[in-house]
């Protein structure tokens, strides 16, 4: 940040009274201007049939990751719910319709200064296409998940613990639970 949004004076980094961190502060008017984390809002859209669990990806269109394969996720808007955010970043990346289900993982990225959060969610059709921002959207199966080419972190790790979960929900039962944990890079598979 340069300029202050109030005035359009320089800003410069400092710690105001009675704070504790540096914060971008008008040289002209005083403003503060307070910088915190971004939501980054998605879901897991599954189809079941067959008997197997698949689960719709998007291959990016933008950067950054371009070519790189991602649930359907992106920042939440202002006057959004989290789940409105991720229905209509599913509906605007994948063209996908779902319904949604429980809040299933919420990852902290702090070097980022963002939260992502992914929504267990139901296709309900296969009527989706891929939208502005994806070059293609396809269903996976555990096994063609192009594990090598998950365009971020959170995206790999909240797969890895959905198949955890579905795994040993047909070996003994029971449901999908809630997954909570902080990604730091390098990269660490799940505990
Ligand atoms: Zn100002």
């Amino acid at each position: 940040m340069k300029f202050c949004s109030e005035c359009a004076h320089p800003v410069s980094l400092q710690v105001p009274p009675d704070d504790n961190r540096p914060r971008y502060v008008c040289t002209q008017c005083g403003t503060i201007h307070y910088q915190n984390p971004k939501m980054v809002i998605g879901s897991i859209p599954v189809w079941e049939q067959d008997g197997e669990t698949r689960i719709l990806l998007c291959r990016r269109a933008i950067e950054p990751r371009y070519g790189f394969w991602t649930l359907p996720a992106g920042f939440m808007e202002n006057e959004e719910t989290t789940t409105e955010a991720a229905m209509r970043e599913t509906f605007e990346e994948a063209g996908a319709r779902v319904e949604l289900h429980e809040l299933f993982s919420l990852l902290n990225v702090p070097q980022v200064h963002q939260v992502h959060l992914f929504y267990r969610a139901t296709l309900l059709d296969l009527d989706y296409q891929a939208g502005t921002e994806s070059l293609e959207v396809a269903l996976f199966t555990e096994a063609e998940i192009p594990w090598n080419d998950i365009a971020f972190p959170t995206v790999g790790v909240t797969l890895k613990y959905f198949f955890e979960d579905l795994a040993r929900i047909r070996s003994s039962g029971g449901s999908y639970a809630f997954h909570s944990r902080d990604v730091r890079k390098p990269m660490r598979q799940p505990d």
